[in-house]
């Protein structure tokens, strides 16, 4: 589709709102079509850049060509009731026969036409209305269009909108080279359609989710999450974020699934930099550990819990050993106190990697 823009500097309307400073902000989508048929979008500029003529909309579009009549800002005079005044409108030109090959193609370019104002000008899809329903509404005239010619081929307002919103959920901007940083979304965070929060949210990052960035300007990133490209906030792209293992022993697997083989393992309460949650699993700096154990908010460390307090009786003192019955690491002096964590056999742990024999130790 060949796009023009050529405002109709004569007409009536282009030259009432030039006079009264008028500038809108589109909050709706008037469709309409011409009723006049055989009369193609290029010649309707010829048609209506007259001061005589009292009519005007945004945009005529047919098979080939998209032609803007008025400045998106201007109030047009189309559909005859106060939607004038806060509505884009665009008139589809009718072929002569009233074809549904030609009826498809201007369609297909009338649903990528209305999907790319929905998403510029941030309207909502069910802000889309044909001029019949507008006059339902009682915000237009009383015309039938497009209803008139659209019902020849089985088609209507609502399969409209939902081609129009399938239209606006596909990525709209050229894939770009490669990304330029990767990072992790700190929160729940919108990708939109322009960098700034006035233009309509394409999709929503949740928190985690690992993002590549193509290019950063101000405080917005243009970045891609799945198949849509967008932009959203730096504020929330994190280098990566800080959780905590909620599980006694945390796997860190070298893959994300139980079935990687295992690389290492995190105590609970141990703070782990988290790079980007993808099925169910974060990727951090020395493998993947599984989401259902981390938590992005602190985890105490477990206090150990005191079994039992003694002290020792041996007159000679008491070896401590690395393991039970392993290895001398130092010696307890005859009447030292010691707390007791856990008993194996006949040992007792009083520390980390620090155990002594049962038999020296007296309760108390
Ligand atoms: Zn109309």
């Amino acid at each position: 589709m060949k796009e023009f823009i050529q405002f109709i500097l004569l007409n009536a309307c282009y030259v009432w709102n030039k006079k009264n400073n008028i500038s809108i902000k589109p909050t709706h989508i008037i469709i309409h079509s011409t009723a006049t048929p055989g009369v193609m979008a290029k010649e309707w500029f010829n048609r209506w850049n007259k001061s005589s003529i009292m009519v005007a909309v945004h945009a005529f579009i047919d098979d080939l060509e998209f032609w803007q009549l008025l400045p998106f800002n201007m109030w047009a005079w189309g559909v005859g009731g106060k939607a004038n005044g806060y509505s884009l409108q665009i008139e589809m030109c009718e072929d002569k026969e009233h074809s549904e090959v030609y009826f498809r193609k201007v369609l297909a370019n009338t649903i990528k036409k209305v999907a790319q104002w929905c998403k510029e000008f941030n309207i909502p899809i069910d802000h889309v209305i044909g001029h019949y329903e507008a006059r339902i509404l009682g915000i237009g005239s009383n015309h039938s269009d497009p209803r008139h010619w659209w019902s020849k081929f089985g088609y209507t307002m609502d399969m409209f909108r939902d081609d129009v919103k399938k239209a606006m959920d596909k990525p709209v901007i050229p894939a770009p080279d490669k990304p330029i940083d990767e990072k992790v979304c700190s929160e729940n965070l919108n990708v939109r359609y322009g960098p700034g929060t006035n233009f309509k949210i394409l999709a929503t990052m949740p928190q985690g989710t690992k993002v590549e960035i193509f290019s950063i300007s101000g405080n917005w990133a243009k970045v891609r999450f799945k198949d849509i490209e967008g932009y959203c906030s730096t504020a929330y792209l994190k280098k990566s974020l800080t959780g905590y293992v909620m599980a006694t022993v945390l796997n860190v697997r070298a893959g994300r699934g139980v079935g990687n083989a295992i690389l290492g393992k995190l105590k609970k309460g141990a703070p782990v930099t988290l790079y980007g949650l993808q099925g169910g699993w974060w990727e951090t700096p020395t493998g993947y550990v599984s989401a259902d154990w981390i938590s992005l908010d602190k985890v105490a460390a477990p206090v150990e819990v005191k079994f039992q307090e003694g002290i020792v009786t041996a007159t000679a003192g008491l070896n401590v050993r690395k393991s039970p019955g392993g290895a001398k690491v130092g010696a307890l002096k005859h009447g030292t106190k010691v707390i007791i964590y856990e008993q194996s056999g006949s040992w007792y742990r009083i520390g980390n990697d620090k155990w002594i024999s049962e038999v020296y130790i007296k309760s108390y």
